[in-house]
């Protein structure tokens, strides 16, 4: 399995949409791997983790044929995840010769509502039958083509069920973690018993090299005690890697101050551009 990172930032960006901060201007400044743009991870070719504002400049930026993309997995329904209304670009007259005719979405129900009145007004009826909408429930286990797909309870928004992903194809693993706060021991230890082994994770770092605890995202040392419950919990394969991302301005540290915190706990730090390979 090949994952590409191909942004790596919180909601507002990094530098950030409208601001002025010490952080951002240091962004601006160095441009590189302090620069970041809204998170979404390309999985082969064929399947994105999220889909946020950012999309068509990651299209650009990497050079991408995103109609090779047959499955569309959404955490939930905040924009810098999910932003319907790209999706009335695929096909009609805005989309020639694409590689595959279908795509599938999947997400909760409130992303399912969402991508139904986002898209509502501007989508052709011939763009949208070839988009399948599928709305899964935690612990909900389904396969998709080759790749088998977990939906986990995530902890992040009231009133909506947020949920994040254990991905599995061709022998190999990945855990899926953003936008949520630190999960139960109890979490790991159910996609445990459903058969999950990860060999590869990726978890939000909205609070940068802090430990947050209680909130709805999570900072480098949750992330390490994190891993510390996988392990418990037999998620994690021997050789397991872990990757932060979803990163926001508000955590201070650039690229390599992040690094140099997170290189002692054996923790990698993502950035924009990334790829892994497990
Ligand atoms: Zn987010
Ligand atoms: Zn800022
Ligand atoms: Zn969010």
């Amino acid at each position: 399995m090949r994952l590409a990172f191909l942004g790596t930032a919180a909601a507002e960006g990094l530098p950030a949409v409208f601001c002025n901060c010490p952080a951002c201007a240091r962004a601006k400044e160095r441009g590189g791997r302090d620069v970041r743009t809204r998170s979404q991870i390309l999985i082969d070719d064929d399947t994105l983790f999220d889909f946020p504002m950012d999309t068509y400049m990651h299209m650009l930026a990497y050079k991408l044929d995103l109609s090779k993309v047959k499955r569309v997995l959404i955490t939930h329904a905040h924009m810098d995840h999910c932003y319907p209304q790209e999706f009335c670009m695929r096909g009609g007259p805005f989309a020639h010769d694409m590689s595959e005719s279908r795509v599938c979405v999947y997400g909760n129900a409130t992303v399912r509502d969402m991508f139904l009145s986002d898209t509502a007004r501007e989508m052709r009826e011939e763009v949208r039958s070839n988009i399948t909408l599928v709305a899964l429930r935690p612990y909900d286990d389904v396969n998709s083509g080759d790749m088998r797909i977990v939906a986990l309870p995530a902890k992040h928004t009231a009133g909506e069920e947020c949920l994040v992903y254990y991905i599995h194809r061709g022998g190999t693993g990945a855990l899926l973690l953003n936008d949520t706060g630190v999960l139960d021991k109890s979490v790991y230890e159910r996609a445990a018993d459903m058969g999950a082994k990860a060999n590869i994770v990726a978890m939000d770092c909205t609070y940068g090299a802090r430990k947050h605890g209680a909130g709805r995202h999570m900072g480098l040392y949750d992330i390490v005690e994190q891993r510390e419950l996988m392990q418990q919990a037999g998620l994690l394969a021997p050789d397991a890697q872990v990757y932060a991302t979803h990163f926001s301005h508000n955590s201070d540290l650039d690229y390599d101050g992040l690094c140099a915190a997170a290189k002692p706990h054996g923790v990698h730090i993502a950035y924009d551009g990334l790829v892994v390979r497990a």
